[in-house]
């Protein structure tokens, strides 16, 4: 088939009813539940505009089909580039709201299979088994997420990261048909909305024999028996779209997992019980660039929604011209292109990895997703900080159709905007820095891609330091 319309995609949805829990209820059809279909929607935009783009944003297969431009397993430089202008088109369709859409893990998985011979190293069947689950994916275009932190009872480590190994997922049996796992893992963003989930090695585990049952990585359908999504609240709380401008498009739903005696077929499995090989896969498979490649791309699209946000406040309030306004409106200036220097440093120094594939050089990529964790609080909060009482003195659409009308045309308009179009940016405004979305989409940027703490511990590991370390020896040393 190749690359998908969104009716594609919803009737799959519809079909596929994997075992969602939604505030004490299974939720029976993910695309008609208020709380989820429209973010499922978000998603099926996304994938309609393959249909109408598809120069832009899908490439022709050897047998004629065309599929997602996400699952391009580039040849040379302009390959990724190209890969980066379709993240790109995707993340402007939410303002960068949209954190799972399906291109973060699809350049993944291509970036695996690419890397073949790194699980044909471990077993010689896993190097068929990601190949074939990568050309099965890009063939029917399955959205995916994945999983990846076990549960934290306790944060003294033990073989999994946690002291209660029964949490944790691990393999309970091997099979003839497949492995059988049991335990949880925590979050799945978009998981039921997902058709696909991947389970990949978690934190590092420790080089010893007794962390082989929780060294896994595998694939599996949403829908397999067994597996169960638990949803946290949904921050869709069935508003229009002038008064929830975000939460009412992209709710994208976080899930704790847990799986109970769930059977993955062999040829899903991907390593299993190979303790260095699962803490050196995102690494060694440049998986991980491929995904920062995405992340980099999303969120300097955020960085401009959000810039464009203050900017449109400054102007509707006449602030444009106030140094303190200026100096904030600055420093998301600077974020932002600071965001799309990164980006464009990565992909003008794209090179060829051991695998044969084309990746985005990696230090610009691991220092733009340092950066923008620490960046994003502040830009939130320069939005809460130029607008001030403005988030919250925000009619609603039901008042602006009630007799209150007038008054509220009269005292809500600014020298900039009419009532309706102040209040429908301050509503925007809301959604990004002050409403359960917005706190949501904050704690997300801060966590998503781990624990800052040790991803800036990742960060300075590597970095080759000693050439800097040498130029200060010499300079100590000189005696000019
Ligand atoms: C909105 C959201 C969506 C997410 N979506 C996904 C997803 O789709 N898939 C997925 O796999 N994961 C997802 N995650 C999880 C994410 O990967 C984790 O949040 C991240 O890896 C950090 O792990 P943790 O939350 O368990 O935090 P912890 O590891 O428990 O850390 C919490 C805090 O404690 C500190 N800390 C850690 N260890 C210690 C210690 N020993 N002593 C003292 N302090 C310590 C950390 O520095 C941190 O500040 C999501 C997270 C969020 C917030």
């Amino acid at each position: 088939m190749g690359a998908r319309s969104g009716n594609n995609y919803l009737s799959a949805l519809r079909r596929l009813k994997a075992e969602v829990w939604l505030g004490g209820q299974r939720v029976e059809d993910v695309t008609t539940h208020p709380a989820l279909v429209r973010c499922a929607r978000s998603i099926a935009s996304l994938y309609d505009m393959q249909i109408e783009h598809p120069e832009a944003m899908t490439f022709r297969l050897e047998d004629g089909d065309r599929a997602g431009f996400s699952f391009i397993q580039p040849r040379n430089p302009d390959e990724v580039r190209k890969r980066g202008v379709m993240f790109r088109r995707w993340a402007e369709r939410s303002g960068g709201m949209l954190g799972r859409t399906p291109d973060y893990l699809n350049s993944s998985i291509a970036a695996m299979a690419a890397a073949w011979q790194f699980f044909a190293a471990s077993e010689p069947r896993f190097g068929d088994n990601i190949q074939n689950y990568y050309r099965e994916a890009r063939k029917h275009d399955w959205c995916a997420t994945h999983t990846l932190v076990n549960p934290k009872a306790s944060r003294a480590a033990g073989w999994a990261g946690q002291t209660d190994t029964d949490l944790a997922l691990k393999m309970i049996e091997r099979t003839n048909d497949g492995i059988i796992v049991s335990g949880a893992r925590m979050l799945a963003t978009l998981g039921p909305l997902a058709e696909e989930l991947l389970v990949f090695p978690s934190t590092v585990l420790k080089a010893e024999p007794a962390a082989a049952p929780f060294a896994l990585a595998f694939a599996i359908n949403c829908n397999a028996r067994g597996l169960k999504f638990l949803c946290r609240d949904s921050f869709d709380l069935g508003r229009s779209h002038f008064d929830a401008p975000l939460s009412s498009r992209f709710e994208e739903m976080d899930c704790v997992v847990v799986f109970d005696q769930v059977l993955v077929p062999w040829e899903r499995v991907f390593l299993c019980g190979d303790v260095a090989r699962c803490n050196a896969l995102y690494a060694d498979t440049n998986a991980v660039v491929n995904m920062m490649h995405q992340v980099a791309v999303k969120n300097t699209v955020k960085a401009e929604f959000l810039l464009g946000l203050a900017a449109k406040i400054a102007q509707v309030s006449d602030g444009l011209s106030l140094p303190h306004v200026r100096e904030r409106l600055a420093e998301m200036i600077i974020a932002t292109e600071m965001m799309r220097s990164s980006l464009r440093a990565a992909e003008a120094d794209a090179h060829v990895d051991r695998w044969g594939q084309f990746v985005p050089s990696r230090p610009p990529l691991d220092a733009a997703r340092n950066f923008f964790l620490r960046v994003y609080p502040r830009l939130v909060e320069i939005i809460q900080l130029n607008s001030s009482s403005s988030l919250i003195a925000t009619p609603s659409e039901a008042d602006f159709a009630s007799p209150l009308r007038p008054e509220i045309e009269r005292y809500f308009a600014s020298s900039g905007a009419r009532a309706q179009e102040r209040v429908a940016l301050y509503r925007l405004a809301w959604d990004v820095a002050g409403s359960a979305f917005g706190g949501r989409q904050l704690l997300y940027e801060r966590f998503f891609f781990g624990d800052p703490v040790r991803m800036a511990g990742a960060l300075v590991e590597n970095t080759d330091l000693q050439p800097l370390i040498k130029r200060i020896d010499d300079f100590l040393n000189r005696r000019d």
